[in-house]
């Protein structure tokens, strides 16, 4: 793996494509386990979560659905703040089992929104698995149920990860260069 630069910043090779698919493969076996029964439904959170959402499907051998949703921000009332809103959901997922797929959480400001949107639906259960954790930026209390890979608090790319829209085709890893 080499440098890469995208638009104005450098890029060096972190993890490697064989290492993010072994920690794949042990996030799936665990999804499997314990979802063998309850056909579950993913949402995979646009854009970023199209490879690990397709690399993680493709190991599960048990019944299960996935559709996609796009996160919208817009500012509300100044009582309430960022209104976050699911644009794409068109499955009744009431009494369903959902697992929503994450490229990273960082903050966990995006995936509490997404919890609180998904949570108004009424599903049986909610679960999140995410590709990527930064578990020193993490400070919510919703636990991460499934990560593949924790990493420390820098800027990643590739693997679904952009930086302003380049970089998601890279296979592995890359983090900002520090020279
Ligand atoms: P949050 O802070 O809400 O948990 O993360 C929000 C979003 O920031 C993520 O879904 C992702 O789009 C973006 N993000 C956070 N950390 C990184 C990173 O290291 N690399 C890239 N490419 N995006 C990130
Ligand atoms: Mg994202």
């Amino acid at each position: 793996m080499a440098n890469v630069t995208l638009h104005d910043m450098h890029f060096e090779p972190y993890l490697g494509e064989a290492e993010v698919a072994h920690a794949i493969d042990a996030l799936a076996a665990n999804v499997a386990k314990d979802y063998a029964n309850k056909t579950p439904l993913f949402v995979g959170v646009l854009n970023g979560s199209y490879f690990f959402a397709s690399e993680l499907l493709k190991r599960l051998d048990i019944p299960c659905e996935i559709t996609f949703v796009k996160v919208a921000s817009y500012h509300g009332t100044v009582s309430s703040g960022t209104v976050s809103q699911l644009i794409g959901l068109n499955e009744r997922i009431a009494g369903r089992h959902v697992v929503v797929l994450e490229d990273i959480v960082d903050t966990g400001n995006t995936i509490v929104h997404i919890m609180e949107a998904l949570r108004e639906q009424q599903p049986a259960t909610v679960a999140i698995a995410s590709l990527l954790l930064k578990p020193e930026a993490y400070k919510k209390d919703i636990p991460i149920d499934y990560v593949a890979l924790e990493i420390p608090n820098v800027f990643v790319v590739g693997s679904g990860l952009d930086h302003d829209g380049l970089g998601r085709n890279l296979p592995g890893i890359y983090r900002l260069a520090t020279a």
